[in-house]
């Protein structure tokens, strides 16, 4: 960016840019370079400007959620970050024609928070969602889920936000698969959920707060927390899992420099401190040509790469 652009984008957002702004304080895996610029959204009315001045002056950009399904590469990003807050984190809800009650969030708030702040509302649907640490705009993006149900079964609208103005999609026109919202590589790079809205059922209360507890407690037993991490690495094959496959080949606990496969859950790539993203993607490397070797399988990252 030439010193006009950095000026006028300074002016376009209510917040401050912060410039050559460290990456890996917004991953999960903390590990990342520097972006030119990172730039918190919290008003919906500065998004579409900001994008048709990013299009304008072809300057490149990316949106990031949590940071929780990314893998920043170490020179970082010659561009603009931006991140939703503000009003991209508002909840709303109303009762559809339906009966169903259909939940609005902004794509910025926590998923997980949305999950508790339904089970306290005694709405049921969203409790997979309770320990993803992303934001509801990531988890569209991702069709993230756990415990065999996805964000993609109930969702019922998702606008999207561009350089030329809104874009509303209703279920219908909306293509989920494992991990994926196959629909969106169309708008990639051009489009930013702002806000979508879920459908969900009114339930008991107490039952499922409950069983979100219970979904807690099955992640804690199960998902290593002591090292920084992205969730799982790589997608799950069909009818078998990535985690299954890293430890038949033999790779638990491999490391290159600061990154590991984690002694817990093979397929969570963990950083043991002072990982760098070189390290991670050659333990990601390696680990698919074991894997692929022995049992056949190319395994597919999960993760999203900047
Ligand atoms: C400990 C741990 C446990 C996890 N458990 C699960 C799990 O059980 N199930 C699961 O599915 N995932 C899990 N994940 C992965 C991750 O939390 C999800 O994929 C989550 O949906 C990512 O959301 P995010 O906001 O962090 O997105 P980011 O990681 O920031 O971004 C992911 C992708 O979405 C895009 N994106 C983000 N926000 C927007 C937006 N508003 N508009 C357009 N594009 C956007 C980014 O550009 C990027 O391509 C886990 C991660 C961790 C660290």
């Amino acid at each position: 960016m030439n010193q006009g652009q950095q000026k006028r984008l300074a002016e376009l957002v209510s917040q401050p840019v912060q410039w050559q702004c460290d990456l890996s304080r917004y991953t999960t895996f903390a590990i990342g370079g520097l972006a030119e610029a990172l730039i918190n959204v919290h008003q919906l009315s500065e998004l579409q400007p900001l994008l048709w001045f990013l299009a304008e002056g072809s300057i490149p950009w990316r949106i990031i959620g949590k940071g929780s399904n990314l893998l920043v590469r170490d020179e970082g990003f010659s561009g603009v970050i931006l991140r939703l807050g503000g009003e991209f984190a508002a909840v709303s809800e109303q009762v559809g024609d339906d009966g169903l009650v259909v939940v609005r969030g902004g794509g910025g708030g926590s998923l997980a928070r949305l999950s508790w702040h339904c089970s306290e509302r005694g709405l049921t649907g969203l409790e997979f969602g309770c320990g993803i640490p992303g934001t509801l705009g990531g988890a569209v993006i991702m069709n993230a889920g756990a415990w065999g149900q996805n964000i993609g079964s109930v969702l019922r609208r998702v606008k999207l936000m561009t350089a030329e103005g809104e874009i509303n999609l209703s279920s219908g026109d909306l293509n989920f698969s494992y991990r994926c919202w196959k629909d969106f590589s169309r708008y990639q790079g051009r489009a930013v959920v702002a806000m979508a809205e879920l459908a969900l059922q009114r339930g008991e209360t107490v039952a499922i707060r409950a069983y979100c507890s219970s979904l807690q407690e099955k992640r804690k037993a199960t998902q290593p927390n002591e090292y920084a991490n992205a969730g799982s690495f790589f997608k799950n094959p069909p009818n078998d899992s990535a985690g299954r496959l890293i430890e038949a080949s033999g790779l638990k606990g491999l490391r290159v420099g600061g990154a590991m496969v984690s002694e817990g859950h093979c397929n969570f790539l963990v950083n043991t401190g002072g990982a760098t993203a070189s390290d991670v993607l050659r333990l990601m490397q390696i680990v698919q040509d074991k894997v692929k070797r022995d049992s056949g399988v190319f395994l597919e990252p999960e993760v999203h790469f900047i």
